[in-house]
């Protein structure tokens, strides 16, 4: 390569993005003992997950803030930095606001009666049997697979419905999961998700779900955590533009001048992959996928109050909202002490697209009348209220993740998904296989892609004997449980 009058950084692995899944790739190398450098474009750690401490101590997360009790990688990252959990407040009954005001209480995960239900559960079931057919690690082997991702899935709950309120359902599900429309999405990646979570109801569900605890200090705490851990190994502020591969290595174009390295783990999202300018260009199935991989749009508005007044009349706060609400789903997100009381909504899909063209104070006040809605009078005064759209964040563009248009899972999915190109690996929580678009996926895509690289560094190190890479050799597969 040749010599520029820039500062030049040498390392033998570069890491682009300091999101959990490149923060786990750097962890694994460091601790295997591989020299690694973690290259991140903004001024801070954990991207898509970002906690922030108000002026009433309220501590909120703006962005991913839920862990599982199946999020196996996750947990295990928390434990080694003794970052604790507690359960999502649920207490009390739950509401459903429905297109016509109609409001329904009712106990437990799911109401029981209620338009569309029956409808909404068939199907759902049919989702489940048929996600259970998927092949997480290798979603080309699932049996109608070409079938499944030619469709969207609004074609394919009309196709087996013309109930209009199960659609009105089905549809504030795809909403809430990938915040996206279901005309936008592959049913066959609606399938691979749920087969990734491991069934439908882990998606949607708060205890022992998916939404079963939150992190006391913030869901970006294990991944500050790591950061501390790696000390300088991290440069914040440091954008990647261009990407250039050659015979010796990779030399990774930042505003603060050059670095080269032996490999580069990508952890970023399809959507900022597209911003790296590649020499040579990606193989034409890596572009395709990014493609065919737009990111979610959905925005968190926290309301603080001076107590959780909802519980007091009985109401979990929980509330789903349909119809014109901004607002598709509301949850108690007080702090673990309870001394305050903190709603928040999630506004996504076209719903958010809406909304945030309207000037701060017609958003604020759509907000509040849905969480008056959903919570009482009360909710209408809040003493602190603040939001974080996520299209709006520069290095992000969205969440919660990337979802696959019809068609790119079967056009690109075999070579563009995560097959490395050349010695770039990727990484990201768009690559896992289990519990893809959750921050468990991040780190499990993170420990994967840490695995390829020294295996490859291993290879590379038989044929020229060097430093190796042995901590990592016995690469962890994936699981459930
Ligand atoms: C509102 C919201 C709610 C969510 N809720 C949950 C939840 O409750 N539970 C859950 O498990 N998940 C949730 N998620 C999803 C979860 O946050 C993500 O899956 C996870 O954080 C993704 O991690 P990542 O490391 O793959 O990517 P990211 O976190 O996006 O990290 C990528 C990093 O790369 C950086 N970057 C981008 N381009 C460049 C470049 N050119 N050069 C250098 N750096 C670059 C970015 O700044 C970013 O820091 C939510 C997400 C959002 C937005």
């Amino acid at each position: 390569m040749e010599q520029r009058e820039r500062p030049v950084v040498e390392t033998r692995v570069a890491v682009v993005g300091a999101g959990y899944a490149g923060l786990t790739a750097a962890l694994e190398l460091t601790d295997a003992g591989v020299d690694t450098v973690v290259l991140e474009a903004s001024d801070r750690v954990g991207g898509r997950t970002l906690s922030e401490l108000r002026p009433s101590g309220v501590r909120v997360d703006h962005g991913g803030q839920w862990v599982g009790p199946t999020q196996h990688r996750l947990r295990a990252l928390a434990a080694r930095f003794g970052c604790a959990t507690f359960p999502t407040w649920e207490t009390g009954r739950h509401l459903e606001v429905w297109h016509d005001g109609t409001r329904v209480g009712y106990a437990g995960a799911a109401p029981a009666t209620g338009p569309g239900i029956p409808e909404y559960e068939r199907i759902t079931a049919l989702l489940d049997r048929l996600a259970g057919t998927v092949d997480v690690d290798s979603p080309w082997q699932t049996p109608r697979f070409a079938e499944f991702d030619g469709h969207s899935a609004e074609g394919f709950f009309r196709s087996e419905t013309g109930d209009e309120d199960a659609l009105r359902r089905l549809a504030l599900a795809v909403q809430g999961v990938w915040c996206a429309e279901p005309s936008e999405i592959s049913l066959f990646h609606v399938l691979f998700y749920i087969a990734s979570a491991g069934g439908y109801e882990q998606l949607m569900e708060t205890r022992d779900c998916a939404q079963d605890s939150r992190f006391t200090e913030g869901a970006d705490g294990p991944a500050r955590a790591v950061a501390a851990a790696l000390g300088d190994r991290v440069r914040l502020g440091v954008p990647v533009r261009a990407i250039r591969q050659c015979a010796a290595g990779v030399e990774l174009s930042t505003d603060r001048g050059l670095v080269r390295a032996e490999r580069a783990v990508l952890a970023v999202p399809p959507t900022a992959v597209h911003r790296i300018a590649f020499d040579p260009v990606l193989p034409a199935a890596r572009r395709g996928w990014i493609g065919h991989s737009p990111m979610g749009r959905v925005a968190k508005v926290h309301a603080v109050y001076r107590r959780p007044f909802w519980r007091a009349a009985g109401s979990s706060g929980i509330a789903t909202l349909y119809g014109d609400h901004p607002v598709g789903v509301v949850f108690d997100n007080s702090p673990e002490d309870g001394r305050h009381g903190v709603l928040v909504a999630f506004v996504y899909g076209d719903r958010l697209t809406r909304w945030a063209a309207l000037d701060p104070d017609a958003r604020r006040a759509s907000v509040l009348a849905a969480l008056v809605a959903a919570a009482g009078p009360e909710a209408a005064e809040p003493d602190d209220y603040t939001e974080k759209v996520w299209p709006q964040q520069e290095w992000t563009t969205g969440g919660y993740e990337c979802f696959v248009t019809p068609g790119g899972w079967t056009g690109h999915g075999r070579q563009g998904w995560r097959e490395p190109v050349g010695r770039l690996h990727w990484a990201g929580t768009e690559t896992a296989s289990v519990w893809n678009g959750y921050i468990d996926g991040a780190v499990s895509s993170g420990e994967r892609a840490a695995a390829e690289v020294a295996e490859a560094l291993a290879a590379r190190a038989v044929a020229a004997p060097g430093p190796a890479a042995p901590g990592i050799m016995s690469s962890r597969h994936e699981q459930h449980r």
